[in-house]
C-alpha cells in the first residue's frame, strides 16, 4: 500500500482508492469536480515517486513533464510526494468582455485572456471563481477569427457557477482560467471525411466552434449538425446556423425539438434519433458528440453500431457527477 505525502502530512492509500479518494477521506482540501477524468480540476503535481501513465494521458505535454497528473484517475503504484500545482503552471488571467443572454437560461460569455491561449475550437477551459469554485466550459470561438474566447453557459436550478455567471459576472471582471483541455476538435488533415455533429443544450457550444473551424478550413465533405433541445427557445443559435447552412452547400443544420410545440423548419425528435434516422452507415465518418452525459454515452454506442470506429468518435460529456468543489486556500 502506497503512502501519499501531501504538504506536511502522510496518508495511507487503500488498494482500490485513487489519490483523490484518499485525500478526501482524510478531509484534505483539494479542488475537484467531475471525478471522472474529464474536467481536469483535480490536477496535482508529483515531485517524488512514479506517476501511473493512466493518470497523465489527457494532460498536455508541458504539464506532464512537470509531474502533473489527475488525482481522480491516479491509483498509486508506490509512495508519492504530491502537492497542488503552481498556479503559474496552470492558471491564466482573463477579463470578461461581454455577457449576453442568448435565451432565457443560456448566456454567452466572452473573455479576453491576458496571455494568448493556443487552442482549438471545441476544447474547454476551466473557470475559477475567487473562492475556489471551478467549472468547465467549452470553447465556441475560433482562434483565427475571434479575438475573444466564447463560452455558452446554461443556467441550472441551484447551480453554483451558472447562477453566479448570470447574476454577478459583468464586463470588466477578471477570472482565472486554465486550459485549453480536451481532444474534441476538428482535424484539418481529415477534410475528406463526412462529419456528424450531435449535441443537446449547450453541447452546441463546442460543435458550433468545430463546424466553423471545418468550414473555414474548406472541408470537402458534408458536415451535418444536429442540435436538440426541448423548447424552441433552446435553439439559441438558430439564426446563425441557418445562415451558415445557406452560405455553405456542404453544411446542414437540423434543429430538433423534443417538446410538444414544434415550429415549421424543426424536427420533432431528439437530436441523436434524427441523426441516425438520416445517417445509418457511418464507416469512415468522424462523429462529434457533446452535451449531457446520458445522451453522449448512449449515442457513442449507436455511432459505433452504425459503423464509426471508436477512435473516430470524439465526445465531450458535460460530466457533473460531483457537485462539491473544495475551495483552494
Ligand atoms: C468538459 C466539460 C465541458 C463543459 N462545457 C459546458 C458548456 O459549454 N456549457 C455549459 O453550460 N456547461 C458545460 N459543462 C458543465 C459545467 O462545467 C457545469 O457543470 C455546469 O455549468 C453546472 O455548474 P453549476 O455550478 O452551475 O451547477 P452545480 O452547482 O454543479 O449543480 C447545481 C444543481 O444542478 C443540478 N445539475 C447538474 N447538472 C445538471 C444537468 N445537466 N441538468 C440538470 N440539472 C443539473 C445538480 O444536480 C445540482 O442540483 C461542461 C462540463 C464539462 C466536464
Amino acid at each position: 500500500m502506497a503512502r501519499l505525502h501531501f504538504e506536511d502530512s502522510a496518508y495511507q492509500n487503500r488498494d482500490t482508492e485513487t489519490v483523490l479518494d484518499t485525500l478526501l477521506r482524510h478531509q484534505v482540501s483539494v479542488p475537484y469536480s467531475c471525478r471522472n477524468g474529464v474536467c481536469l480540476t483535480c490536477m496535482l503535481r508529483c515531485s517524488e515517486g512514479p506517476v501511473p501513465a493512466a493518470a497523465q494521458k489527457d494532460i498536455r505535454e508541458t504539464l506532464r513533464i512537470q509531474g502533473c497528473f489527475l488525482s481522480c484517475l491516479c491509483h498509486p503504484i508506490a509512495d508519492m510526494t504530491i502537492g497542488l500545482p503552481d498556479d503559474s503552471l496552470v492558471f491564466g488571467r482573463a477579463t470578461v468582455t461581454a455577457v449576453d443572454k442568448l435565451a432565457d437560461t443560456i448566456c454567452r460569455v466572452r473573455l479576453l485572456p491576458a496571455m494568448p491561449l493556443y487552442y482549438h475550437a471545441g476544447q474547454f477551459v476551466n473557470l475559477h471563481r475567487s473562492d475556489g469554485l471551478v467549472r468547465s466550459y467549452s470553447l465556441a470561438s475560433l482562434p483565427r477569427a475571434d479575438s475573444d474566447l466564447e463560452l455558452h453557459v446554461k443556467r441550472l436550478p441551484g447551480g453554483a457557477m451558472s447562477n453566479w455567471i448570470f447574476e454577478s459576472l459583468v464586463p470588466g471582471a477578471a477570472l482565472d482560467i486554465d486550459g485549453p483541455h480536451g481532444g474534441c476538435y476538428y482535424l484539418a488533415e481529415e477534410s475528406d471525411r463526412p462529419l456528424l455533429l450531435i449535441g443537446n443544450g449547450t453541447g452546441l457550444a463546442p460543435l458550433f466552434g468545430i463546424a466553423r473551424d471545418a468550414l473555414a478550413s474548406d472541408h470537402l465533405e458534408p458536415i451535418h449538425l444536429y442540435h436538440g433541445t426541448r423548447y424552441s427557445d433552446g435553439l439559441y443559435l438558430d439564426r446563425e446556423l441557418r445562415a451558415m447552412a445557406t452560405a455553405h452547400d456542404n453544411f446542414t443544420y437540423v434543429p430538433c425539438l423534443s417538446g410538444d410545440e414544434v415550429p415549421a423548419g424543426c424536427r420533432r425528435s431528439r437530436a441523436e434519433r434524427a441523426a441516425f434516422a438520416d445517417h445509418s452507415a457511418l464507416a469512415d465518418w468522424r462523429v462529434y458528440l457533446c452535451g449531457s452525459p446520458a445522451m453522449v454515452n448512449k449515442t457513442k454506442k449507436l455511432a459505433f453500431l452504425a459503423g464509426a470506429a471508436l477512435a473516430d468518435i470524439c465526445s465531450d460529456p458535460f460530466e457533473m457527477t460531483d457537485k462539491r468543489a473544495v475551495p483552494r486556500d
